[in-house]
Order: structure tokens, then C-alpha cells, then sequence
């Protein structure tokens, strides 16, 4: 019998991806969107014809439990939330509403109209702020530093309540950044690989940046969205870090994106104060030994495959061959 895959947060770069991944798995998928919403459907226009939209929003409990019920998903992963967290300060609230309470009210639409749906919930890095220990492992404190990481921290924890009261298959994967050429340019890692490409191609000349030393456990949303799909396949739920397990600096990235094209990045990167993060985060770094070793699961591409990958998109792109 087809499977039945619903997806918040459709639209977004691990919304996309695992869509494909569940399209090749033969799954059936419905993909939440706010009607109202002037979110970008760039990423999944070309699966318009595969998947099914369904219309709901997380601030709205009983368009979640219409949703629920009529589609009977027999996988459920909520992707959704507001996550840009300079916005986490300006509208602490709202971002409240859909990163916390919107888990809520997703929980409850299971508990009460499907139940045995299996759920994936899309914790955050950003739960565990300032950590006492690095790397982080699925048991590190959460001390979270702004209203997104703290609402993610609610979500995780009603997750793991309700597969504790009520039984649900119910599970939290901690991401890291993870990247792709899905990525928004505003992101380090795109802008990098994008001005190699660019410079490469003769369509500039410089490429300013921030702190070269930043360290991010960067890895690829691919493997990231392949992470999830194989929580829910598991004979019991768990939680688990869902990252590349190490960490390389912004330097190291410059570095290997301009080697790529052989070009000295020494030549066209030069530091901007305005890139520079007045409250830059700390080291953050995921354990991944236990997604290791009870799925047997570790990243697929490597930090060079990532970049190269990245660079080849945008060199095409820009040359008018996507
Ligand atoms: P995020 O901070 O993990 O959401 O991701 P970003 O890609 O925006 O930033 C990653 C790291 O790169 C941060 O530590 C930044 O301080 C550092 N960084 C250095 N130069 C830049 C830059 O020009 N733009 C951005 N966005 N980040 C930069």
C-alpha cells in the first residue's frame, strides 16, 4: 500500500528536498501551505504535479485537524516555523506561535485524529545557545540565547511529552546548519560558493566577508532530510543530533571553494566590519555517535564534496545552464 507523507514547511530548502526523497520512495505527499502565504514556492514548483497541497496553518487548530483527518498521513514532519531569528526578537510572539504552540496544536491534531501517524519534529542547534560541552551530544542542557532557539526548545520538549503520555511514534532530530544550493545567498556558505562562481566567470571581482575564523558544523540538507525519513523507520522512536560531527572555519570554506576554480581567494576576499556579528555565537558542534551507531547512518558528502557541489551549481547558473 502507498505511503502517506504530510509536510509543513514544504516550501523551504529541507521541505523540497525530503519531498523528492519521499516522491522516489514512492510515498504519497501532501505539503502544508498558508493560503494567504506569499512564501516562495520556487523550490517545489517543479514537483506541482506530484505532490498534493493542502491548505492549513499552525496558528489554526482545527485547519490542522481537518488536514489530519482527511489525509490519514502514515508519516507526519513538521518543517514549519518562523526561523529567522533576528525576526525571533523583533516578534518574539508570533515566532512563539509557530515554533511552539503550533507543535502543540500539530500534536494534539495527531493524538486526537491519527494517532499512529509516526512524527518527526525539526528541533534546532539553536536549543542548546551556550553549552556547557562541546560537541553536543542528544544530552547536552539546553540554554537557549534567543526567542527561536527558546521555542524550539517548548517544541522539543511537548515532542518527546507527548510520545511519553500518550505513546505517539513522536521524535526530535537536532539539525545543524545544513546547506544546499537551495541555500539564500544571505547564508555564508552560498554567498561563498556564488562569488567564487561569480568571480570566476568574470562577473566580479571581490568578495567581502565577516569573520574568516567562524566555525559552523556545516553539512548537506540531503543528508540532513535522509537523517529523518530514517527516524521514522525505526522500530522505536528516539531523538537524535543530525549533523556532520565536525566544524570548519569560514576561512576554510573561502579557501576551498577558491581552490576549486584555482583561483587564490587571497587575491579577491578582503574583510568588512559590517559583516562582522557583534554577539557571534559559540563553537556549536554535534555528536554524532549515537545516530551513528543505532542507524548506522553518517553523511554522505563530505565538507569538499558540499562546497564543490555548490560552486558547480552556481558556475551553471550563472553561465544561464539551470
Ligand atoms: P548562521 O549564523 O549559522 O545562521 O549562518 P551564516 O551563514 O549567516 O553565518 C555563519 C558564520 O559565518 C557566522 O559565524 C558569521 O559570523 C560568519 N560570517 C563571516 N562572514 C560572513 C558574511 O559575509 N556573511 C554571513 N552571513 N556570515 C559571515
Amino acid at each position: 500500500m502507498t505511503k502517506k507523507a504530510f509536510i509543513t514547511g514544504l516550501t523551504g530548502q529541507d521541505g523540497s528536498y525530503l519531498a523528492e526523497l519521499l516522491l522516489a520512495k514512492g510515498y504519497q505527499v501532501f505539503g502544508l501551505v498558508r493560503r494567504s502565504s506569499t512564501s516562495n514556492l520556487e523550490r517545489v514548483s517543479h514537483l506541482f504535479n506530484q505532490i498534493q497541497i493542502v491548505s492549513g496553518d499552525l496558528l489554526d487548530q482545527s485547519s490542522l485537524m481537518d488536514v489530519v483527518t482527511e489525509t490519514q498521513p502514515d508519516e507526519i514532519y513538521n518543517l514549519a516555523s518562523q526561523s529567522y531569528v533576528p525576526l525571533s526578537w523583533t516578534q518574539p510572539a508570533l515566532t512563539a506561535e509557530y515554533t511552539a504552540l503550533g507543535v502543540s496544536r500539530l500534536l494534539e491534531s495527531i493524538r486526537r485524529c491519527k494517532p499512529d501517524a509516526k512524527f518527526y519534529q525539526a528541533s534546532s542547534s539553536e536549543v542548546f545557545g551556550q553549552p556547557d560541552e562541546s560537541p553536543q551530544t542528544e544530552r547536552t542542557a539546553f540554554r537557549p540565547r534567543n526567542p527561536y532557539g527558546v521555542a524550539k526548545a517548548y517544541a522539543h520538549w511537548m515532542t518527546i511529552n507527548y510520545r511519553q503520555k500518550y505513546n505517539l511514534y513522536a521524535c526530535c532530530g537536532i539539525t545543524y546548519t545544513h546547506e544546499s544550493p537551495r541555500r539564500g545567498t544571505e547564508f555564508v556558505f552560498r554567498k561563498i560558493t556564488q562569488a567564487a562562481a561569480k568571480i570566476k566567470l568574470g562577473l566580479a571581482n571581490e568578495l567581502k566577508l565577516g569573520n574568516l575564523d567562524a566555525r559552523r558544523d556545516w553539512c548537506y540538507a540531503k543528508d540532513a532530510v535522509y537523517a529523518m525519513w530514517l527516524m521514522l523507520q525505526q522500530e522505536q522512536p528516539d531523538d537524535f543530533i543530525i549533523a556532520s560531527g565536525e566544524t570548519h572555519s569560514v576561512r576554510e570554506l573561502v579557501e576551498c571553494a577558491f581552490n576549486y576554480i584555482g583561483l587564490n581567494w587571497q587575491d579577491y576576499v578582503s574583510v568588512d566590519p559590517a559583516f562582522y556579528r557583534p554577539d557571534e555565537a559559540v563553537q556549536l558542534v554535534g555528536c554524532i555517535d549515537k545516530i551513528k551507531t543505532k542507524l548506522a547512518l553518517q553523511p554522505q558528502y563530505s565538507f569538499k564534496e558540499l562546497v564543490e557541489l555548490m560552486v558547480d551549481y552556481d558556475l551553471k547558473l550563472l553561465s544561464g545552464n539551470k
